[in-house]
């Protein structure tokens, strides 16, 4: 495991070893997973492949910091305070940005941007977003109905697995009866709703 040293001070050993601390064995397992799926989408869309493995790999790097950090960091890094109404699941791509940026000292915006969007999807989105957010949703650890079909459509069509994933995720959050955050809203109706 390596990444390339172009968008920290940071080794590539240093941000593989701080992003360990972090969380346990099966986080770290899965941003592995992310990361050679990341690489593999960006061969297939003619992409940087060692900037979107670096994104794939840090993109949980916050997921595991404590409630009262994140707390901390909205109230005071000039988040929008609605974020309090949230949780560490919507936290940890918006504010994770933040503190990959200020640990990790990744500045890149096109790799904190997809950090930010890889749990909601934007209206907006870039190549390196629909990379880190769909190889989120199929990294061979994961396992749910549906992952098979998942990993063919985004294999076939980056955009279609982005519609894929947010028509999943609006479908099971729906059923539990979760509040959903209007950016993944947002997401769904530009990449999800087909055309009449
Ligand atoms: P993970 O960090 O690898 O587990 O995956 P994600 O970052 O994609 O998602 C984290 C959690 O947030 C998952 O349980 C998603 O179902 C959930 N999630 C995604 N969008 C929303 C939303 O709009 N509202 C709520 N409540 N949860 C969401
Ligand atoms: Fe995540
Ligand atoms: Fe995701
Ligand atoms: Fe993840």
């Amino acid at each position: 495991l390596a990444f390339k040293e172009t968008y920290s001070p940071l080794t590539s050993d240093e941000i593989i070893a701080k992003e360990k601390s972090m969380m346990d064995e099966k986080r770290f397992k899965h941003c592995i997973g992310v990361s050679k799926t990341a690489r593999k989408l960006a061969k297939l869309n003619g992409y940087d492949e060692d900037k979107a493995a670096l994104a794939g790999f840090v993109h949980d790097y916050a997921k595991q910091i404590p409630v009262a950090d994140y707390v901390q960091a909205i109230k005071e890094e000039g988040f929008d305070p609605d974020l309090l109404n949230w949780s560490r699941a919507i936290w940890h791509g918006i504010v994770g940005a933040y503190f990959i940026k200020r640990d990790l000292q990744i500045a890149d915006p096109e790799i904190l941007t997809a950090v930010n969007r890889h749990t909601t999807g934007d209206k907006e989105m870039t190549t390196l977003d629909k990379i880190v957010f769909v190889a989120d949703f199929i990294e061979p650890g994961r396992d749910f109905p549906g992952v098979e079909e998942a990993r063919e459509t985004a294999f076939a069509d980056l955009n279609a697995g982005v519609g894929y994933e947010l028509a999943h995720t609006l479908e099971y959050l729906a059923e539990k009866r979760a509040k959903i955050y209007p950016r993944t809203l947002e997401a769904y109706n530009v990449w999800a709703v087909s055309a009449d």
